[in-house]
């Protein structure tokens, strides 16, 4: 999943200028308003917003006017919930393919950032955003967390996957960020990695899960280090996926309720959760379909895919967009004291947090590895292998632009990460297989621990 990103590293590397001021003020009450409204209300919402994006979409880009006129679709049929169904989904493999005719002519060429969704997903993809749909990622982003009490300019200890240059933390004013480094973690140094964060005093931690899982089990062995969290009032997490029982497990420990998020690069889908614990949809995100094997809706009790239309990404319509992540949806919709009216997700499907092990023996989360620059732009498909402690296979699959200028980029950038705890070999292969569930394995870990 995932989860992927989440929301990803890579919005570090946009300007600040792009996320505050007025403008992202603006849209933040606009959306919590709504946030609260009766879930009718935002479906009808989702509507006025699924038919703007069409008619958006057939009007600036090639690739739907050239879809929907051979499907004999036009804007104006889409009048329920249901209608929809007649565009066809898109897949990772034609946004690959065509991404040039998504690209909305109504968009100054300049305004146009270019992303890539990292590897996570199999394929790594490159899409193009602009600071008004920055603004609104964060928009919600800030919304969810501030259902733990959240406001702007907090202290956070972060713990994912940014790069330290010197030592293993650095600290970011602009953010009011501690940040710490995950690829340097070790049992020798976790005590060190607590005291840190006790001097820094956050009221909030943002961690992957699977680094919360190692802090945790140490502190479970060393229980008098607690007292270093005793400042933390909410731990947000994303990116991977978080287990209800390792949720359950997590607070146990830590003795702070953990605000878990669902949402991709991409930006189709938008899943928070809310002080009771319970996965919400960000309606004014997304409209979401959960579509099981057989490609029916899903229902209570049943896992679906998440099949989504983005409302904030004007610069590439997304419009049911096949994610490749999973959901097990809530038997009863969600109509929370909290005063949040949605369907409700009882647990997000995939890709746990998993990790490499280096020459010393600690773990490096594979999420924190899942790049967002250009690297893989080249590679049709990568997967990283480990049979062997300290050492990683990174297995590619070439596309025909790959050249050796590509392999060295790549190494550059891992080892940068790996700072010499892991030896990285790089073998080109024709083609990865699928699991035999037919999933697409980002790591193939042989080592047991
Ligand atoms: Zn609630």
């Amino acid at each position: 999943m995932l989860l992927k990103d989440t929301l990803r590293e890579v919005y570090h590397i946009l300007p600040q200028s792009w996320r505050m001021g007025r403008a992202f003020h603006v849209l933040y009450r606009e959306y919590e308003k709504r946030m609260f409204q009766t879930y009718e209300k935002r479906r009808e919402y989702q509507m006025d917003q699924l038919q703007r994006m069409i008619s958006y979409a057939y009007a600036h880009t090639r690739y739907y006017r050239n879809l929907l006129d051979e499907r004999g679709i036009s804007p104006k049929s889409i009048q329920d919930f249901s209608d929809i169904k007649k565009i066809p989904i898109l897949t990772k493999d034609i946004v690959q393919n065509h991404l040039a005719e998504m690209v909305s002519d109504a968009i100054p060429r300049q305004q146009l950032q270019y992303v890539t969704t990292g590897g996570s997903t199999g394929k790594p993809l490159g899409l193009y955003i602009t600071a008004t749909v920055e603004r609104k990622r964060l928009a919600f982003t800030w919304l969810n967390w501030s259902l733990m009490g959240y406001r702007m300019g907090d202290a956070c200890a972060v713990l994912r996957g940014t790069v330290v240059k010197d030592g293993f933390w650095s600290y970011d004013r602009g953010e009011n960020y501690l940040i710490l480094s995950t690829y340097d973690l070790r049992e020798t140094n976790i005590s060190e990695y607590l005291a840190r964060i006790k001097d820094f005093s956050p009221k909030f931690l943002r961690a992957y899960p699977s680094v919360l899982d190692i802090l945790a089990r140490y502190i479970q062995k060393h229980g008098k280090m607690l007292s270093c969290l005793s400042s933390v009032k909410g731990i947000a997490t994303s990116s991977e996926v978080l287990t209800p029982e390792q949720k359950v497990w997590l607070e146990d420990i830590f003795q702070i309720p953990i605000f878990d998020q669902y949402g991709n690069c991409e930006q189709v889908g938008f899943l928070g959760m809310c002080p009771h614990g319970h996965y919400y949809e960000a309606m004014e995100h997304s409209y979401l379909e959960y579509l099981t094997e057989n490609g029916n809706d899903a229902v209570g009790g049943e896992v679906g895919e998440i099949i989504g239309t983005s409302f904030i990404n004007d610069a590439v319509p997304f419009i049911r967009y096949k994610t490749g992540d999973e959901v097990l949806l809530s038997r009863h919709p969600l109509q929370c004291d909290c005063g949040i009216h949605t369907r409700s997700i009882q647990r997000i499907e995939g890709r746990m947090g998993e990790s490499l092990q280096t020459h010393y023996g600690n773990l490096i989360s594979i999420t924190a590895l899942n790049s967002h620059s250009d690297i893989f732009d080249h590679t049709a498909r990568i997967q990283y292998y480990q049979d062997t402690p300290g050492i990683v296979v990174l297995k590619i699959v070439r596309r025909p632009e790959y050249t050796d200028q590509d392999t060295e980029k790549i190494y550059a950038e891992l080892n940068q990460k790996f700072k010499q705890q892991v030896d990285l070999r790089i073998e080109f292969v024709e083609e990865i297989p699928l699991t035999s569930r037919g999933k697409y394995k980002y790591l193939d870990q042989r080592l047991k621990w």
